[in-house]
């Protein structure tokens, strides 16, 4: 048994399909014919050469010799005789496919490597992987990306790491759970586990050298124990857990449709947080009353070339007809840290989440802000849309953003193009510099919404991805807590609204005192949003009031 962070409740068991190792369910093992084999391989391997090679020359341009070097090294493995030299003699000697050949031999590999106690050798596993994967990739003609196309279900995905791009594509009908080495609680991999609704652990160390592909295996997204090749009993328990599970989920369903509001007339809104249209009718059929927080830079992922103002226009109309008034807050672009764009050529940052990310990034790149801008104003004219710009941390940043949204206006205005003229206008208090000047900001926006993803991660030093500190990222740091009270007094001082969107609005601890300090908004993926809900309903039916 393996222990990582669990951040997407729920129990799977299920297959492993191992990304990286490439220990593939999805390839015969045997093979008919070893000379149509070792052809095959040989093929494989020009291949992976002139992958690694065309790889070489460019990262001569980007990166320093010693980086380039490791590189490089891949080149060598294959013709090392104790890797493909040694899968040419499997395929003779034992009629197996070129596949299980490799990948065999890239599990042996990587165990021997990864045993050493000298840091160098054991880098030398991750090499092994990356050029075993390449070669598998070569051989079953499958990209990594397209890998979860044609998995079965009941399928538990293990991988060093998966990008958020990656996590997008998950189809949670066929994949149960998913498991990473590497990633933290607020990693955007892991928020997105949650919002499908798919139980997940990252930051689960060195599972890669137990697990095999097809191997059964249990993921308890709630302790963050994952299990490999678990006996009857253990998959008898789990069973009946993930049955228990879905039943008090099924259970929490029922308070649908019930308000959290005070005697005194204040209410409480729940809302969902989004990555796409897609996500709109889970929130909706669980509750939600609008959406807090859609992370648009998911629209931008896993195509080659920038959305247009017009595809984005009609998924903004589309997401805000599809919430039937309730409102809908557009989050303009947040790419940088964990998040990167396949044709957005951006440096190589020694600190992405300090650097050029969200509206930095936007502010440098005003043809791409405008075209979001004019997509968002345009579709407020069919809907309940307010906008909202992440990671502002000083007042020229915001009047920047303000400047370029006022731009947009004006170009619409005389174009004769319909749009919400007074479209509500806020931003994220999610770097500790806004929270502390979160009352000269509240005179300047519609509304606050704080963001304890990064608030956390900023105030504490602690990256929100790093797995190794993993035990010092903690929302509920009185540091933090603080700077959440001082944001929400701010906002009431100015008559805004407050709302919170980070992971912490769906803590069972945290909610209490959100509440105390007089939450306006809870933002949550709409996989938590009725036990949000349940736990709100709890606190106020304990302080003595009602809900409708
Ligand atoms: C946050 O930082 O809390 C937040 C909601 O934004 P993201 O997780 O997308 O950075
Ligand atoms: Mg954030």
């Amino acid at each position: 048994m393996k222990k990582g962070i669990g951040v997407s409740k729920g129990y799977a068991v299920g297959k492993a399909y191992v990304i990286g190792a490439d220990v593939s369910l999805h390839f015969k093992e045997t093979a008919g014919n070893p000379v149509v084999e070792a052809d095959r391989l040989t093929k494989a391997l020009e291949l992976s050469r002139k992958q690694i090679e065309a790889i070489v020359e460019k990262a001569h341009e980007k990166m320093d010799v010693k980086n380039v070097k490791i590189i490089e090294s891949h080149l060598n493995f294959l013709e090392d005789p104790a890797f493909t030299g040694e899968a040419f003699n499997k395929i003779k000697q034992e009629s197996v496919s070129a596949e299980k050949a490799i990948s065999d031999i890239t599990q042996t590999l990587y165990n021997t490597f990864s045993a050493f106690e000298d840091g160098y050798m054991k880098e030398r596993a991750a090499d092994i992987r990356d050029v075993g994967s390449r070669i598998l990739r070569n051989l079953t003609g499958r990209s990594r990306e397209t890998d979860f196309a044609g998995l079965p279900a009941g399928t538990v995905v293990f991988a060093h790491d998966l990008k958020p791009s990656d996590t997008a594509q998950i189809d949670k009908e066929r994949i149960f759970a998913f498991v990473t080495e590497t990633g933290g609680a607020t990693s955007h991999t892991a928020i997105l586990a949650k919002a499908l609704g798919i139980p997940a652990v990252v930051g689960c160390r060195d599972i890669l050298a137990d697990v095999r592909g097809g191997d059964t295996v249990i993921v308890d997204g709630v302790s963050g124990e994952v299990l490999v090749r678990p006996d009857a009993d253990l998959i008898k328990k789990y069973w009946t857990l993930k049955k228990q599970f879905n039943q008090k989920k099924e259970e929490g369903k029922q308070t649908i449709g019930r308000k959290i509001c005070f005697q005194d007339g204040r209410r409480i809104l729940i809302a969902a947080n989004i990555g796409g249209i897609k996500d709109i009718e889970a929130a909706v059929k669980s509750g939600a009353e609008g959406v807090g927080l859609f992370r648009t830079e998911f629209l931008y992922m896993n195509r080659a070339s920038m959305p247009t103002e017009e595809e984005q226009f009609r998924i903004y109309r589309e997401a805000a007809e599809l919430l039937e008034g309730r409102p809908l807050t557009i989050r303009t672009l947040d790419i940088g840290g964990d998040k990167s764009l396949p044709y957005l050529v951006m440096d190589k940052e020694s600190n992405p989440f300090l650097g050029l990310r969200a509206i930095r990034l936007c502010l440098q790149n005003p043809d791409l802000f405008q075209t979001q801008l004019r997509a968002i104003l345009r579709a407020s004219a069919f809907g309940n849309i307010q906008i909202m710009f992440p990671m502002i941390s000083c007042m020229e940043e915001l009047n920047r953003a303000k400047d370029v949204l006022n731009t947009c206006k004006l170009q619409l205005e005389r174009e004769g193009v319909r749009f919400c003229s007074s479209i509500p206008t806020g931003m994220m208090i999610e770097i500790p510099s806004a929270a502390l000047t979160a009352e000269e900001f509240a005179k300047q926006v519609d509304f606050f919404s704080i963001g304890t993803n990064d608030l956390t991660q900023y105030t504490l030093a602690v990256d929100r991805m790093n797995e190794s500190i993993s035990d010092l990222y903690n929302p509920l740091h009185p540091a933090v807590l603080r700077l959440i009270q001082m944001t929400i007094s701010a906002a009431h001082q100015s008559g805004i609204p407050c709302c919170l969107c980070g992971e912490l609005a769906s803590s069972e601890q945290a909610i209490p005192l959100l509440m105390e300090y007089g939450l306006d908004e809870f933002s949550v993926s709409p996989g938590m949003i009725a036990e949000t809900r349940n736990t709100l309903l709890q606190c106020i039916v304990h302080k003595g009031e009602q809900s409708l």
